[in-house]
């Protein structure tokens, strides 16, 4: 039996031929260079003599149609290297792809008059290539390699037939709908802009909503004795190169230079607590030391990836190191599992599944070590009765680590929390405790964040919710609006009361009609109108429009005020 996502693969990479075929007549004189299929779709990487544009898009698609309609043959023929290298002499990609290859010979595609290089698996014909979409044009590199050529990549996707197509567009139209960039905006939480590309602009709407996801984290925190710290953004490259970073993670870093010293900004937290905890010696009886810290670090990203908060240059990890003993893991663990769990529910996620990743081949430490971490972290879940699923081999090779997947109200799944087990900075950065022997002995560092990133979560936030924040999470919870002016006065007391209350309000000013007002709350998403007209002004009451036009008449103050309350608990 055929293998049916082979199947697509096979369709969506012969459509990325269709792509090239078309770009090849409508732009002579563009490079071609790899065009494979991928998960979503397929893409081509060109080097076009001028870059393409948006609107270039809906020419080359209208090409691709033709050139299916035309049901050209496709067929594949093995060739010399020798004759591949004259035809391709002009074409420096194709040239060191075809050295690449091993034999003496490598495989051409043929359609109508057009080639490309391919070792095979195609369709039969462009005629089954009918049912595809071009989505977008960005920057790549030749081999992904940003010391490399720069390249433009148009990618695309394909189905079998119409039907899947359309299921699929209109999958991306809900997406595009409830876009958190989209909704940041109308919603005036943040944005972006080409002055700070991939760097997100919070808005003061949007700052409330971070400073209640960081106080939600930090009442917990401090009740389970964490302590928090904050580490510097700049530190010097001799750090980075002691930690590792420099050696496996420079090409996502950025580097500058102060006084003839050379500095990076940190894409990660982990140093800068690693010399705190360094700063003096420690007993057996201060551990655990649990030091968190919101620390925003900075990530070097093509802008061909980024994408809002999803995928930006800067963000903030909700961090972590906890220094223990190895005996102290298993108690630490549980009680980072069950914080993770109790944070992560009070966002209305329909499942939470987690990964489990063991021992992988060249790992450092002791069998028992690893031993004693990973169960640790096994009975963690299974004492919280956490569904999860062990990815066997794929820790990291300096310890085992699990992760937190979330199902939003779409269906899609994201990776957020992680706990990571560490046996190797310990080790290199020397650290120690003195045990109760007056020996020095080596900690064990756990690695963990919930949200993972703040300004990712709360991207996700927006979009699980479709903007519709929960009343406790809502950066206004309340506004009030009057029918006429008459109610001004009794509205302003009312606005009054609930801020003494504690609550997020607002108060229409303008002199709308109350159908203009409604209105405009709600493409603000405001969890509850308070609407106040002159029945309500004469009976000291008010009437509470929900977001989904539900009503509640004749409300006092007092009963506002509790309901009120009850809505703002975030202990579910
Ligand atoms: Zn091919
Ligand atoms: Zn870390």
């Amino acid at each position: 039996m055929k293998n049916a996502d082979n199947d697509l693969n096979i369709l969506r990479h012969s459509a990325a031929h269709l792509l090239a075929h078309a770009v090849s007549e409508l732009f002579p004189g563009t490079k071609l260079t790899i065009g494979p299929a991928t998960k979503e779709g397929f893409f081509y990487d060109f080097l076009p003599e001028k870059n393409f544009k948006e609107e270039d898009l809906e020419l080359i698609a209208k090409r691709m149609s033709e050139l299916a309609e035309k049901d050209y043959a496709i067929e594949h023929q093995e060739i010399s290297k020798e004759e591949a290298r004259k035809r391709y002499k002009d074409n420096p990609f194709k040239l060191e792809l075809i050295e690449g290859i091993p034999g003496e010979t490598v495989g051409l595609s043929t359609q109508g008059d057009f080639y490309d290089l391919c070792r095979g698996g195609h369709v039969s014909s462009t005629g089954k290539l009918k049912h595809f979409k071009l989505l977008n044009v960005s920057g790549s590199y030749w081999r992904a390699d940003r010391q490399n050529q720069p390249l433009q990549r148009i990618s695309g996707t394909a189905f079998p037939t119409a039907k899947e197509l359309r299921t699929y567009e209109k999958r991306i139209e809900d997406a595009k709908k409830y876009d958190h960039r989209r909704l940041g905006k109308q919603l005036d939480l943040f944005s972006f802009h080409d002055e700070g590309p991939g760097f997100p602009f919070f808005h003061a709407k949007g700052m409330k909503v971070v400073q209640l996801l960081t106080d939600t984290l930090r009442k917990e925190l401090e009740a389970g004795g964490y302590q928090e710290i904050a580490t510097p953004t700049m530190l010097t490259d001799d750090l980075w190169r002691q930690s590792g970073h420099y050696a496996h993670y420079k090409d996502n870093m950025y580097f500058c230079e102060i006084e003839d010293r050379h500095f990076a900004i940190k894409p990660m937290n982990c140093p800068g607590s690693i010399l705190i905890y360094k700063s003096r010696p420690h007993s057996y009886r201060e551990l655990p030391i649990r030091y968190s810290e919101f620390g925003q670090v900075h990530r070097f990203e093509l802008s061909g990836v980024l994408h809002g908060m999803f995928r930006a240059r800067a963000f903030t990890i909700d961090d972590a190191h906890i220094y223990c003993t190895p005996d102290q893991l298993q108690s630490e663990i549980i009680a980072m599992i069950q914080l993770t769990m109790k944070i992560l529910k009070r966002f209305e996620f329909e499942d939470i599944n987690v990964m489990l990743s063991t021992r992988p081949e060249n790992a450092m430490g002791s069998d028992e070590l690893w031993q004693k971490a990973t169960s640790a972290l096994e009975d963690g879940l299974k004492a919280e009765r956490v569904p999860y699923q062990i990815q066997e081999g794929e820790g990291a090779f300096y310890g085992p680590k699990i992760e937190f997947h979330i199902k939003d109200s779409m269906g899609r799944s994201w990776q957020c929390g992680t706990i990571q087990v560490d046996f190797f900075q310990p080790e290199n950065f020397d650290l120690s405790y003195v045990a109760p022997s007056g020996k020095k002995e080596r900690p064990v560092i756990i690695h963990r964040a919930i949200y993972g990133s703040l300004e990712r979560f709360f991207g996700i936030l927006v979009e699980h919710f479709k903007g519709n924040l929960p009343f406790w999470l809502s950066p206004i919870q309340m506004k009030i609006m009057t029918i006429t002016d008459d109610q001004r006065e009794y509205a302003q007391s009312v606005f009054e009361q609930l801020k003494s209350a504690g609550f997020r309000i607002e108060m229409d000013q303008t002199s709308d009609p109350i159908s203009g007002k409604i209105k405009a709350a709600q493409l603000e998403k405001t969890p509850w109108m308070i609407v106040i007209g002159q029945k309500e002004m004469d009976n000291k009451t008010v009437t509470i429009r929900y977001r989904d036009g539900q009503q509640e008449f004749g409300i006092t103050l007092d009963e506002l005020i509790k309901k009120a309350r009850e809505h703002n608990t975030i202990d579910k």
